[in-house]
């Protein structure tokens, strides 16, 4: 994870996304949305992860790790996944606009906005977090936004994610991607 094949492998799924960005004429309307996931997909949560008192995820975490670790999300100081980012360059030249949709509590909001703007991810349609009285879980919450920016016309030209729950359910986009993440399964 902290040597070179985990920012391999996640250049590998990204060079396959510009790849079809590049394939898209994109009409000049304004509609072509892009969705990012934030956690282990725009950002990356490494820092955190590769503690010793964390290792990679084979500790499972508890309510004081879950605390701590949103306390690092609330730094805004969570770096950059670089192989997203190329995406997301490409994707705003193509003349599609991004749309950030995180599972992560919308207390978190002007953390996550500082946070993504600090690493260059200049600019967003809309910036979407759970809100503390969702009780359904991330696929769902999910699906039920992507089904909303439908309704509304636009149109999910690409949709990247680190879990099964970002890119399964309905309107999951025309195409989907999956960064590969071996530290956890089911949850940010
Ligand atoms: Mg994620």
């Amino acid at each position: 994870m902290t040597g070179r094949q985990y920012r391999y492998d996640c250049e590998a799924v990204v060079d396959i996304a510009i790849k079809y960005v590049k394939s898209l004429s994109i009409p000049s309307d304004g509609r072509s949305i892009w969705i990012f996931d934030i956690d282990d997909t725009a950002l990356s949560n490494l820092p955190f992860f590769s503690r010793p008192d964390v290792f990679f995820g084979v500790k499972t975490l508890n309510a004081e790790l879950e605390a701590e670790f949103y306390e690092f999300v609330l730094t805004a100081e969570v770096p950059v996944l670089a192989a997203t980012l190329r995406l997301y360059q490409a994707i705003v030249e193509a003349g599609i606009k991004a749309v950030f949709l995180t599972g992560s509590s919308e207390r978190s909001a002007d953390a996550r906005a500082k946070n993504l703007k600090a690493v260059g991810y200049d600019t967003w349609e809309e910036l979407i977090l759970k809100p503390d009285s969702v009780n359904t879980t991330v696929q769902v919450f999910k699906s039920q936004v992507r089904n909303r920016l439908v309704v509304q016309g636009y149109r999910i030209e690409g949709n990247i994610g680190d879990q099964w729950a970002d890119i399964v359910g309905s309107n999951v986009g025309r195409r989907t991607f999956k960064l590969p993440n071996p530290m956890y399964y089911g949850y940010y």
